[in-house]
């Protein structure tokens, strides 16, 4: 049974396929490549909020 990919929305056919469960409530599959792309943004995306606050502000 083929699903869609949450990324690029094609048909995922491939033998290999990533299946995220979130909380148990939802599920997205994405290609390989797919999954590295969404997870690099992902990553940037956390990174950013953390350095949300310039490292200037304790200087002194
Ligand atoms: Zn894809």
């Amino acid at each position: 049974m083929a699903k869609p990919c949450s990324c690029c929305g094609e048909i995922i056919s491939t033998a290999t396929e990533y299946e995220l469960d979130f909380s148990g409530t939802l599920t997205i599959l994405f290609h390989p490549r797919c999954y590295a792309i969404w997870n690099e943004e992902r990553k940037r995306m956390t990174d950013e909020r953390r350095r949300d606050r310039p490292s200037q502000a304790s200087g002194a």
